[in-house]
């Protein structure tokens, strides 16, 4: 029996360049994927959402999270780059137990999917034990939100893991890949949150690469995040050593070289951008959006750490513009070329396709294209911050939060519906969430 759902009459923007923008619009859903998108579409047998006055987008993809971190949310707003690691990684981070990693997961997750969040990769640099592991993809699981799972290293006897580690990442991730996250084309799947030569030495970088990619799995690693960072010209080392490659993702490189992002654009690497965090937290350096659209290299945003930040997308996409406009208007560009411009659609569509590819989920989710599984957003254009409307997403861009979300569905799934989270998920969580927040701050 097919499983249908007809979203109709919305002002559908399907992200797909082929398809377009389209008032009074459709979208089929058969299956989890997405089956047609046009007007006046067949109901027979359909669920039906009604998206009158409401503006249709693919979900946003959130390309780097540290989503453990989300029941101490708010922590480290006044905090530094380095106090925040000293706070975050060397105080609480040590003490996160398995139900801490559970309760931070499953109120992150769900932070994102009622912000329309759809897609979200956990990076998770928390794995004290396998226990932890396993508990962060459970809590994946339980949100109902589409996830790649980040296995980082552990944050008990940090120093031999950070400063020029001789410690190769640990071999856990090849059980959780055989018995937990074996299969690609599931709602989670597995990548490596590496350490890489800013962290570690070249010889467990070569190894760490070269077990990731033994698994088939991809690789994201922090790079030139402040000053210090970006002096050791990691990348670049990547380059010379012949480990770059289009399974590799960057976070930040706010602080990398002008030529290290040619070398990422030339091995069809990527970037996970965070520009709320990169332009508010000092020590971060400065969001490097002007030299990824100069090198053309692929891109999407996060949201980096309730820790210090906000959950949703709309303010990464606002922090992104700004930051770029504001070097627009006086030259202040560290990028010796001409900026490129960069207007709304742009943006967003580094928060759908963008993040997508990022990701490697590029030809699944991203748009709302027939074929691709429907992770899809319904945002009330008729609230009193949207209406009206004259370019839906430049209303979404320069105007719409989490509360103007009607309806969010992963893999056709509703998550969200008339502006609430459904199913016993999100009060378990609040009371989850509350009880580690209380047990780390005493501890
Ligand atoms: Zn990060």
């Amino acid at each position: 029996m097919t499983d249908r759902t007809l979203i109709t009459d919305g002002w559908v923007v399907t992200g797909d360049p082929a398809l377009g923008t389209v008032a009074d619009c459709d979208v089929l859903i058969e299956n989890g994927h997405i089956a047609a998108v046009g007007p006046n579409l067949d109901r027979t047998g359909a669920d039906v959402l009604d998206a009158t006055g409401m503006i249709v987008t693919p979900g946003l993809v959130d390309t780097h999270k540290h989503t453990w971190q989300s029941a101490v949310r708010h922590r480290c707003t006044e905090l530094d780059l380095m106090t925040y690691f000293g706070e975050m990684f060397g105080r609480l981070g040590a003490r996160y137990l398995p139900e801490d990693v559970y309760a931070g997961n499953l109120l992150g997750a769900l932070s994102a999917l009622d912000a329309g969040t759809t897609t979200l990769m956990d990076w998770s640099h928390v794995q004290n034990s396998p226990a932890h592991s396993d508990q962060a993809v459970a809590a994946l699981r339980d949100s109902g939100i589409r996830a790649v799972f980040g296995h980082g290293w552990p944050l008990v006897d940090l120093p031999a893991w950070i400063s020029g580690s001789v410690l190769p990442h640990t071999d856990d991730v090849r059980r959780i890949r055989r018995e937990l996250l074996a299969d690609d084309d599931a709602l989670v799947t597995l990548q490596l949150a590496a350490r890489g030569p800013e962290l570690s030495t070249m010889d467990v970088t070569r190894r760490d690469l070269a077990m990731a990619r033994d698994l088939g799995i991809r690789t994201s690693v922090h790079m030139g995040c402040g000053k210090p960072f970006g002096a050791l010209a990691a990348i670049a080392q990547l380059g010379r050593a012949g480990l770059l490659g289009p399974d590799l993702t960057f976070v930040h490189c706010s602080e990398s070289a002008d030529d290290e992002f040619a070398m990422i654009a030339d091995s069809g690497g990527s970037i996970a951008l965070a520009p709320q965090h990169e332009q508010a937290m000092p020590g971060i350096g400065h969001t490097p959006i002007d030299r990824v659209r100069a090198y053309g290299v692929t891109a999407g945003l996060s949201s980096d750490t309730e820790a210090f930040g906000a959950a949703d997308l709309f303010t990464q996409m606002r922090a992104g513009l700004a930051a770029h406009r504001s070097q627009l208007a006086d030259g202040r560009s560290r990028f010796g070329g001409a900026l490129a411009p960069f207007s709304v659609h742009e943006v967003f569509a580094m928060a759908t396709q963008g993040g997508a590819d990022v990701l490697g989920l590029g030809d699944r989710i991203g748009s709302l294209t027939p074929g691709k599984r429907a992770d899809v957003v319904l945002i009330r254009a008729t609230d009193p911050n949207l209406f009206p409307v004259a370019d839906p997403v430049a209303a979404v861009v320069a105007s719409a939060h989490p509360g103007n979300v009607d309806t969010v569905l992963v893999d056709g799934v509703v998550r969200k519906r008339a502006g609430a989270l459904v199913g016993p998920e999100p009060a378990r969580a609040r009371d989850l969430a509350l009880a580690s927040h209380r047990r780390l701050l005493d501890a």
